[in-house]
């Protein structure tokens, strides 16, 4: 075979890659049947499911031979999607829920099969100044000021790097610096933040845990007296990280005073508000919130609390100019980019860790575009309201005690048998909610006890299934409560 016939060889080979319209018709039908067999029959899955065969390799191992879709989608049914946490469902109550809405996956869809390039403005305008407005919008929420920048990343820890790094930054903090420099977090605090650090090369410096005052959050007399302890030894304090809904308990550190502190001090002021950053758009959750405007930098997780399906954290920094200069990178193979006019706008890679990534701007801008922000406004506002309606509920039930007031959407509780060790208690307690199945929660420890946790934030998690929660915690209490 000579060179022009191997490539008309592999030319007809190569054409398996390619489809025509009914090529892709007949593939997106067949998913999209998938997907609607999914939801149709997700009111009756156990939202934790168990299955031995999503425990074995079989079929998904690479093979030569091609298959058809309805068998690469049998293969999933049986192997992927037959086991583990149902993190659709609406009670779906542990960890953080989200939800993941259909809208929010179709804007993936769209992105990923035009596949705009949206690192770059010149390669994508249109992309770039839609994940701008994005930006904007959520920087304005949150009431930073026009010189804010941020980023779209894959999740709230890439995120958390991203600003940990315009901190460092902006902090002049050089590699023989970094065994003197301190970090001010909480136990509460996630653990997102010290991984930053330490894939920073940061992770020399020094930590101090703050302790929580009665309510679970900073002790901010205790912070200034840390800071001050530090400068007195001759150390260099630099970052503060608070959180606005602690992944355990959802606390809210006390912003505004924490902000006095550090711009007392000059500290950089981080704020984790992956889970509670998107409660800044009911009015109660602004007041809750109060004082978030004041941070360097902060994260929020559309994938928690605008309830996208996983795969969008975002960076913003008050003062964008740290970002760029902790990201902005250039190279010959760029040089198009540049010169094209007036009108442009930032180049996401300027800001992020990131060249080629998806335009993942499109999978927020569809469901707000779609919704109309005041549905999320009022889904974030009835998620406050029935954690309180939880919080009511179950404390006033015999046996339970609660931990803290929800500062936002997650309720601590535990129940206290008649006999026996409680932490086991519990512990039992978890297992049976779990292959009960109608609901999923997860668990945490409190002042070192065994406790149970219902986050509340699914956008289509409603008060019959918080009603359903109750029914089910207490059901299986009181059936493992038989005393000795
Ligand atoms: C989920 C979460 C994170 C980490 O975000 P990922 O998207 O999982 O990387 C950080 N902080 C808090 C408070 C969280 O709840």
């Amino acid at each position: 075979m000579n060179a022009l016939e191997r490539i008309a060889a592999l030319e007809s080979a190569t054409r398996a890659l390619e489809l025509d319209a009914d090529g892709r018709a007949a593939r997106t039908d067949a998913v999209r049947a998938y997907i609607e067999n999914w939801f149709a029959q997700l009111p009756e899955k156990p939202v934790f499911m168990h299955d031995e065969r999503a425990r074995s390799t079989g079929s998904l191992a690479i093979e030569e031979t091609p298959i058809g879709i309805d068998k690469a989608l049998d293969i999933l049914a049986e192997q992927v999607d037959s086991s583990g946490q149902n993190i659709t469902s609406p009670r779906f109550f542990g960890y953080i829920p989200s939800g993941g809405m259909y809208t929010g996956a179709l804007g993936d869809y769209l992105a990923a099969a035009i596949n705009r390039y949206a690192g770059v403005e010149f390669a994508a305008p249109g992309a770039a100044r839609l994940e701008n407005s994005l930006l904007t919008w959520l920087a304005r929420e949150v009431g930073y000021p026009d010189t804010a920048r941020g980023d779209l990343a894959s999740g709230g820890s890439i995120a958390t790097l991203s600003a940990v790094v315009a901190a460092r930054k902006h902090h002049d903090i050089r590699a023989r610096d970094v065994e003197n420099t301190v970090v001010y977090l909480t136990h509460l605090t996630h653990h997102c933040l010290t991984k930053a650090l330490r894939v920073a090369g940061l992770d020399e410096c020094r930590t101090r845990l703050i302790p929580l005052d009665e309510n679970y959050r900073m002790d901010v007399a205790a912070l200034d007296a840390s800071i001050d302890a530090d400068r007195a030894a001759g150390l260099r304090p630099w970052l503060v990280g608070a959180s606005v809904g602690t992944t355990d308990l959802g606390t809210v550190d006390p912003l505004p005073r924490l902000a006095d502190v550090a711009a007392k001090h000059r500290l950089w002021l981080h704020v984790d508000a992956a889970y509670g950053g998107a409660f800044i758009l009911c009015d109660e959750g602004r007041r809750r919130l109060a004082g978030i405007e004041r941070s360097d930098s902060l994260i929020i997780n559309p994938h928690k609390g605008m309830f996208l399906p996983t795969g969008l954290g975002i960076v913003l920094v008050r003062d964008g100019s740290a970002l760029l200069e902790a990201f902005h990178a250039r190279a010959s193979y760029m040089q198009d980019m540049e010169g094209m006019g007036a009108e442009r706008v930032h180049d996401a890679c300027d800001f992020s860790p990131e060249l080629t990534r998806p335009f993942r701007g499109l999978r927020l801008w569809l469901p707000l575009k779609l919704a109309g922000v005041g549905a999320f406004r009022a889904a974030v506002e009835e998620k406050l309201l029935l954690a309180e309606y939880f919080y009511d509920r179950i404390r006033a039930l015999e046996g339970f005690v609660t931990g803290p007031p929800p500062d936002l959407s997650i309720v601590a509780f535990r129940y206290l048998p008649k006999s026996g060790d409680p932490d086991d208690f519990n512990r039992r307690l978890f297992e049976a909610i779990r292959d009960d199945g109608r609901i999923f929660l997860s668990t945490t420890t409190l002042n070192g006890g065994f406790t149970l946790r219902l986050a509340i934030l699914a956008y289509h998690t409603h008060r019959a299934d918080v009603d359903v929660a109750l029914q089910v915690i207490e059901e299986q209490a009181r059936r493992l409560d038989v005393g000795d």
